[in-house]
């Protein structure tokens, strides 16, 4: 049955739609780790816009910095101008982010999403090597355009591109063949170095430390090292895509670097904004800058509001680790909720580093049947993984311990709902 204040929806807004399927209620208004609809019935957030609401909703010290920036007439449209939102934001970037890390990296402004900046990094890493081949990993994902498609695993998504998707060939993720670091390992280090594997010499390898759509897969540390050691042996370049589990969503900010690796290029998007405003930034070593003016050009590059709140959340909370510290123990807390919830169940197991946290299913439908009982009691969170096995827990990393304490207990509630004591 469609209530009245949802025909609309049904009626006119494409089939394309996906989220608002799992959760049928119009939402209205949020702040923190909380939404409300239309009804004013509140649900707790485990999902923050699949990984764009680190901070929250609406978060007040990006609210005000928005709204003074607003107020005075700033520069909202900018293409890629030099604006004094922008100048904030890069001074910002280099004295907040890359130089307490010792990262020495030039800037790209790509278009708003993750995609684009993914789509730039391949032609990055293409135009410097001269070369067209680029290998990805297993249940890899990296966006919808056709480019970030080609080095994405799901086989449905792929299929959407409608043209063959070429020049990448899969390589087995962190753990893809037995559980085993080394052996997933040693076959690509193999097919590299055999002139007889029938793989061409790539320009670049594109990885996500944590596989967060394709099921919360963890690349190990020992397992990043070698990659990056494997990369830079042969002088294939490394490109990171940090554009979920980056901006602190593991504990660090930059997922990486729990490795202590440095790679060639990175692309950030949905956190970097700070409040859920579309931004995205490719960052790369200054050799690497072999750009023609304009040659990755695009409207939207110069969202100053969202330079601005990307600024105030820099300086809010990049300015020393405690977010880092207080994600790492929320995510400790996580787990140890989830293994008490796993615990006398043949058909679970949880994974996860920091605050991307998931439980995986044996019987992959009662994932979906677990997010929909949550729902049901108030709690967004959603699946991920090639079957849709896994219950992904990505909440704010604003999230108090108390809300933090009662989404666990909710989740805990749709599971004995669900699975009735044995899943
Ligand atoms: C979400 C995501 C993308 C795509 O970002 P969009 O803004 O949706 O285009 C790319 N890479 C990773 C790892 C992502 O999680």
């Amino acid at each position: 049955m469609t209530l009245p204040e949802m025909t609309v929806f049904s009626e006119l807004e494409s089939n394309v739609r996906g989220y608002c399927r799992s959760w049928p209620t119009v939402f209205d208004t949020a702040s923190g780790s909380w939404l409300r609809d239309e009804t004013g019935r509140e649900y707790l957030d485990f999902f923050a816009g699949a990984g764009a609401l680190n901070y929250g909703h609406n978060h007040p010290v990006l609210k005000t910095a928005l709204l003074d920036y607003i107020a005075r007439d700033g520069i909202t449209h900018g293409l890629d101008m030099s604006t004094t939102a922008k100048r904030e934001l890069l001074e910002t970037l280099r004295d907040k982010l890359l130089r307490p890390r010792g990262l020495d990296y030039k800037v790209q402004f790509p278009g708003p999403t993750g995609a684009n900046a993914v789509e730039a990094a391949l032609k990055l890493a293409r135009k410097v090597t001269g070369r067209t081949e680029i290998l990805n990993f297993t249940n890899a994902f990296h966006g919808m355009t056709l480019g970030a498609l080609s080095v994405t695993g799901n086989a449905a998504k792929r299929a959407g591109a409608g043209v063959p998707l070429q020049h990448a060939t899969s390589m087995p993720f962190d753990g893809y063949l037995s559980g085993a670091e080394d052996e997933s390992f040693e076959w690509m280090e193999r097919v590299l170095d055999d002139t007889s594997s029938g793989l061409d010499s790539p320009a670049a390898v594109i990885v996500e430390t944590v596989q967060g759509e394709g099921g919360v897969n963890l690349a190990g540390v020992e397992w990043l090292r070698k990659l990056s050691a494997l990369c830079s042996a042969r002088e294939i370049l490394l490109i990171v895509d940090d554009v979920q589990m980056g901006c602190g969503r593991t504990g660090p900010f930059f997922s990486f670097e729990i490795a202590g690796i440095t790679p060639d290029i990175v692309t950030l998007s949905k956190s970097i904004g700070g409040y859920g405003l579309p931004m995205a930034l490719v960052l790369f070593k200054p050799e690497l800058d072999v750009w023609a003016p304009g040659e990755h050009n695009g409207t939207f590059r110069g969202n100053n509001p969202a330079f601005v709140t990307a600024t105030a959340a820099l300086n809010h909370f990049w300015s020393d680790d405690s977010l880092e510290i207080a994600t790492l123990a929320k995510g400790e807390r996580i787990e140890r909720a989830l293994a008490g919830m796993i615990a006398d169940n043949e058909g679970l197991s949880a994974r996860g580093r920091g605050l991307v946290q998931g439980v995986v299913f044996d019987d992959a439908s009662l994932a979906s049947k677990v997010c929909a009982a949550a729902f049901q009691r108030g709690l967004l969170v959603e699946t991920a993984g090639p079957e849709d096995e896994v219950v992904k827990l990505l909440p704010p990393l604003t999230i108090s311990d108390a809300d933090l304490d009662h989404g666990l207990e909710v989740l805990a509630a749709s599971m004995d709902v669900v699975c009735g004591g044995g899943c």
